[in-house]
C-alpha cells in the first residue's frame, strides 16, 4: 500500500512571520491525518527552514527544501549542501522543479547530480519531471518524461530508488490554473510506473510514489487522487493558504 503524500512548495513566498504562521496552521489543520493517514511536507524558502522546522516540531508535518547543490562544501557562493539541509532538520528536497529547469536553466545532468547528492546526504528527493506545452503538442511528452527519469535517476540502484518520490508536473499546468484532467494525469503516471518497472522491476515500481502537480486545489484534489497511479500531490499556489492546503490533505487522506 502506498501511503498518500502531499507536499506544499511555497516557492519564493512568505516571510519570517507568515512562514511560521502558515506552518503552524498546517500542523493544526492536519492533526490526526499527517503521518497517520498521509505524509505531509512543507517546502519553505531556505532562509525560513529552521524556523519552520521548529514550528512543526513534534507534529506529523515534515519539512523539505526546494533545491540543493551537489557539492558538500567549498567555494560555491550562494549554494546549499545536502548536509546543511539535514543539519537544519530537512527531510525532503525537490530536484529538478520545472522553474529551476526552465527559468534558472538547470540541465538534466545537474538535476541528476543533485538527486544523487541529496540521497547520499540522507535526504528524500522528490524528482520533478514534466513536459512543456509545445512538447506535448508535438507528441513528445513521453520522450521528455522518460529523459527526465533517465537523467534524474542516472546510476541509481533499485534499493536507493525506494527513497525517491517522483512528481509529474506538466509545465503547462503549473501556476496557470489549467490542471491536467484526472485521465491525463493517470495516463502519464501509468507511463512513469511502467518505465520504473522496466528499469527497476515490478516490486520497486509498485512501491514508488508518484505525485501529480499543477494547479491542484481543494476542488480538484479528490478526483486526481482517485486515479490508480496518483499517489499524492505537489501543490504550489494552493499551499500558501492553510485552509486550502488542509482541504487537499483531507482529500488525499
Ligand atoms: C509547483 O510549483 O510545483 C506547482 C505545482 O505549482 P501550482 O500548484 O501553483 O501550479
Amino acid at each position: 500500500m502506498r501511503k498518500p503524500f502531499v507536499a506544499g512548495n511555497w516557492k519564493e513566498n512568505t516571510d519570517s512571520r507568515s512562514s511560521v504562521e502558515l506552518a503552524k496552521a498546517v500542523v493544526a489543520g492536519s492533526k490526526g491525518l499527517a503521518r497517520e493517514k498521509v505524509h505531509v511536507a512543507v517546502l519553505p524558502p531556505f532562509v525560513y527552514l529552521s524556523s519552520v522546522v521548529q514550528a512543526v516540531s513534534s507534529s506529523g508535518v515534515a519539512v523539505g527544501a526546494q533545491d540543493v547543490y551537489f557539492e558538500p562544501k567549498g567555494a560555491f557562493t550562494g549554494e546549499i549542501s545536502p548536509g546543511m539541509l539535514k543539519d537544519v532538520g530537512c527531510t525532503y528536497v525537490l530536484c529538478g522543479h520545472s522553474e529551476r529547469r526552465h527559468v534558472l536553466g538547470e540541465s538534466d545532468e545537474l538535476v541528476g547530480k543533485k538527486l544523487t547528492a541529496a540521497l547520499g546526504g540522507g535526504l528524500l528527493p522528490i524528482l520533478c519531471v514534466g513536459e512543456l506545452l509545445e512538447e506535448r503538442d508535438r507528441g513528445q511528452m513521453e520522450a521528455v518524461v522518460a529523459r527526465h527519469l533517465k537523467t534524474g535517476l542516472a546510476g541509481l540502484s533499485a534499493e536507493k530508488m525506494s527513497a525517491v518520490t517522483i512528481a509529474y508536473e506538466p509545465v503547462w499546468a503549473i501556476g496557470t490554473g489549467r490542471t491536467a484532467t484526472p485521465q491525463q494525469a493517470q495516463d502519464v503516471h501509468a507511463f512513469i510506473r511502467n518505465w520504473l518497472t522496466d528499469v527497476y522491476g515490478a516490486e520497486v515500481a509498485g512501491q514508488a510514489r508518484i505525485l501529480y502537480g499543477g494547479s491542484v486545489k481543494g476542488d480538484n484534489a479528490r478526483e486526481l487522487m482517485a486515479q490508480e497511479d496518483v499517489d499524492g500531490l505537489l501543490v504550489g499556489g494552493a499551499s500558501l493558504k492553510a485552509d486550502e492546503f488542509v482541504r487537499i490533505i483531507q482529500a488525499a487522506a
